[in-house]
C-alpha cells in the first residue's frame, strides 16, 4: 500500500471518529507522513557544539618592489641554461679569462677546480672524447681547440634532422641515429597523448607530464641545445654535457677493480666490465688468463705487475 493511501485512510478514519484536533495536527506540514523525498531533504543533524575557527595568523610580509617584467624570450633563455647556478668568485672568473676558458663552462671548471693545475701551461690539456674516450689526441685548452680534429679525424659535420617540424641539427652520423631513435623512434619516452601537455610540433605525438617537461622536449625541435665550446658536441640534456666535459679532462671517478681502466660514468664502467665476464678472465696487468672470475680475483691480490702499478701510482 502506498503512503498516500495510508494517509487518506487515516484521515477518513479520524474524521469519522471525530478526532478533529488530531486531524488539524496532521494537516500541519511537519506532521505529514514523510515521503522518501522529504527524508532526503532532511538536513544533517546539528552538532551539539560549534566548531570555532582558529584565529587568523597575521604574518608581516615584507613588501618587495615589483621587478620589471623581463621579455619572454629573455626569461626563457635564463631558465634554459641556469639549472645549476653556482656562485663563482671573481678571482676564479679572472683566472678563467686569462687562460681562455669559455664562460659557458665556468660552472664545470669551478665545481672541479681541485682537479686542474691551470698555473702549469703544459697541464692545461684537453683530450678528445672521440671513440668513447679511446682517442688519445690532446691539445692546450682554448675555445674551439678540438673542432678541426673532430671534423678531420672523426668526420663530424652538421646534419639536419629530416623529420617534419624538427629543426634539430646533429654533429655526427652516430648522434643523428641516437636522435632519430630517442626523439622520433622506438626508444622514445612519454608519447602518451593523455599526458596533458601535448607537443605543438605536429605530427609529433609526444605529450609531457608538465609544462617544464614539454619545454624540454620542444627545445629539441627548436635545436636549443647545450653545447661544448671546445668541440662539435651538443646535447639537449645538461647532464650529458657535464659527462662530456669530465671526459675531455679525463676526470675519471669510476675505476674498474679488475684492471687499470677508469671511466667518467658508471654506465661506461658497467659496459667495460662486461669484457671481464668472457670465458677467459685475463689479468690486464700481466695478461695471465684464468678460467673462473674468482681465480682472477685471487690472482689480482698477488699479481706483482699489479702491485707495482698500484705502488707507483
Ligand atoms: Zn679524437
Ligand atoms: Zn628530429
Ligand atoms: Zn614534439
Ligand atoms: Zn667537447
Ligand atoms: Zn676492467
Ligand atoms: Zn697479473
Amino acid at each position: 500500500m502506498r503512503k498516500k493511501d495510508i494517509e487518506l485512510i487515516l484521515r477518513k478514519y479520524l474524521k469519522k471518529t471525530g478526532r478533529q484536533r488530531t486531524l488539524d495536527t496532521l494537516n500541519k506540514d511537519d506532521c505529514k507522513i514523510p515521503t522518501k523525498k522529504d527524508i532526503e531533504k532532511k538536513s544533517a543533524p546539528k552538532l551539539s557544539f560549534t566548531i570555532q575557527k582558529a584565529p587568523e595568523r597575521k604574518i608581516d610580509i615584507e613588501v618587495v618592489p615589483k621587478r620589471k617584467k623581463k621579455r619572454k624570450s629573455e626569461t626563457e633563455a635564463v631558465n634554459f641554461f641556469s639549472e645549476n647556478i653556482m656562485k663563482i668568485p671573481d678571482t676564479f672568473k679572472n683566472l678563467a679569462t686569462t687562460i681562455g676558458l669559455p664562460e659557458a663552462h665556468l660552472d664545470f671548471f669551478y665545481k672541479h677546480r681541485d682537479r686542474f693545475h691551470w698555473e702549469v701551461k703544459k697541464d692545461r690539456k684537453i683530450y678528445c672524447t672521440g671513440k668513447r674516450g679511446m682517442c688519445n689526441f690532446n691539445t692546450i685548452v682554448a675555445p674551439k681547440c678540438l673542432f678541426d680534429h673532430m671534423v678531420i679525424e672523426h668526420f663530424h659535420r652538421e646534419l639536419k634532422c629530416k623529420e617534419n617540424n624538427c629543426f634539430y641539427v646533429g654533429y655526427s652520423e652516430t648522434n643523428m641515429k641516437m636522435h632519430a631513435a630517442q626523439f622520433h623512434g622506438i626508444a622514445k619516452f612519454g608519447s602518451l597523448r593523455n599526458n596533458g601537455f601535448p607537443c605543438t610540433y605536429l605530427p609529433c605525438d609526444y605529450a609531457g607530464t608538465s609544462y617544464a617537461d614539454l619545454q624540454k622536449h620542444q627545445a629539441v625541435h627548436e635545436n636549443k641545445l647545450h653545447r661544448c665550446e671546445f668541440c662539435t658536441y651538443s646535447s639537449p640534456a645538461p647532464k650529458n654535457l657535464d659527462f662530456h666535459m669530465l671526459s675531455h679532462f679525463r676526470i675519471l671517478n669510476f675505476e674498474c677493480h679488475l684492471c687499470p681502466s677508469k671511466f667518467s660514468r658508471q654506465l661506461d664502467l658497467s659496459r667495460h666490465q662486461k669484457c671481464h665476464t668472457n670465458e677467459n678472465f685475463e689479468c690486464n696487468y700481466c695478461h695471465d688468463a684464468f678460467e673462473k672470475r674468482h681465480l682472477l680475483q685471487k690472482h689480482l691480490s698477488s699479481c706483482e705487475t699489479r702491485l707495482n702499478y698500484v705502488k707507483n701510482r
